[in-house]
């Protein structure tokens, strides 16, 4: 059963479940609604990069930190479609468009339309991120055939204030229902790593479960170590504990049971083995391709023979679909 009245106390219960215990329940939620041995790729490219006006503490790309990371414009139309054919190739199933933005400048509205209708008509869906979105460009995007906008609330409502300060979590909660409304599919997760406590990963899922809808997609990041931002200094010295990432995807898995659960950034620092887990505790989406939005991601050798070992494969849309409406 789909549930979008999820109190704190159900889902600290579920989280603090004994290891096998939740990951049985995760599994077994899990197998209802997906190929439990199907995994989604996702390729991602950066259209915009730096000189974002947001104050993102854990961001390479925000103005506010000192961080190394050029600024550059929107790129061309034509380069994005070269990078989309190339994701293609590589097996990406959708293609992923982020630029660092407040929120797009409506001038830019044309151009980010025509990368829609180019990647769609490669064949793979399509998924931007580009801030704030108001109702016309919402509707814009969706008539160009835009599939998912992704806009993370990255942390809980409570933690929010720490990690950003120039916008507010309402912020981001209103573009999302925007975005739902509009009907594009929503992808909406969140960060580990960021100095938050173990009640705020909890509290984020919280957020995203108890939503109108639950998102589509499910964002699990952990966040990289960058140089220059001020993410909070307790972040630096604890790593996430590999069990407490595996529990929060079972987490996820459990109160979002027909959402696909995306690990993604932070990859490049798990062992095959804590993916393993992840992908057991319901994670069922990766972003394939040696590079993030500036950060790496594991070489596309390694993720093929990671699921060949694990006789996982790549799934079409279309399987998705069916299997999680049965
Ligand atoms: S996370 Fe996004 S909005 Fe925040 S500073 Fe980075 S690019 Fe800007």
């Amino acid at each position: 059963m789909i549930r979008s009245d999820w109190t704190m106390a159900e889902a600290r219960a579920i989280h603090a479940l004994p290891f096998a215990d939740l990951m049985h329940r995760a599994q077994t939620l899990h197998r209802a609604h997906f190929d439990p041995n199907a995994i989604e790729t996702a390729s991602l490219l950066s259209i915009k990069t730096g000189g974002c006006p947001e104050d993102c503490s854990y961001c390479s790309q925000s103005a506010h930190h000192e961080t190394g990371v050029k600024a550059t414009k929107l790129i061309g139309t034509d380069e994005v479609l070269a990078a989309a054919r190339r994701a293609k190739a590589s097996g990406a199933q959708r293609f992923c468009m982020g630029a660092a933005w407040r929120s797009p400048k409506d001038r830019d509205m044309d151009k980010l339309c025509d990368m829609v209708r180019g990647v769609s008509e490669l064949g793979l869906e399509t998924c931007m991120t580009l801030g704030m979105l108001s109702p016309e460009q919402v509707a814009r995007l969706k008539a160009a055939g835009l599939d998912f906008y992704n806009h993370n609330i990255d942390t809980s409502p409570e933690y929010y204030a720490q990690i950003a300060t120039t916008r507010t979590i309402e912020d981001r909660l209103d573009t999302v229902e925007q975005v739902r409304k509009g009907g594009i599919k929503v992808c909406c997760g969140g960060i580990l790593g960021m100095g938050e406590a173990e009640e705020d990963r909890i509290a984020m899922l919280v957020t995203l479960a108890t939503l109108p809808a639950h998102p589509d997609s499910v964002p699990v990041n952990l966040w990289n170590e960058i140089e220059g931002v001020p993410v909070p200094v307790q972040a630096r010295a604890q790593a996430v504990d590999p069990f407490a990432l595996v529990r929060i995807v079972a987490l996820a898995r459990i109160l979002m049971p027909a959402s696909v659960v995306r690990l993604s950034a932070g990859r490049t620092g798990m062992s095959d083995e804590l993916q393993a887990l992840c992908f057991l505790a319901g994670a069922n989406s990766i972003f394939v391709g040696d590079q993030l939005l500036t950060t790496g991601n594991p070489a596309a050798w390694k993720d093929q023979d990671l699921l060949t070992r694990l006789g996982m494969h790549v799934a079409p849309a279309q399987v998705r679909a069916r299997v999680a409406a049965e």
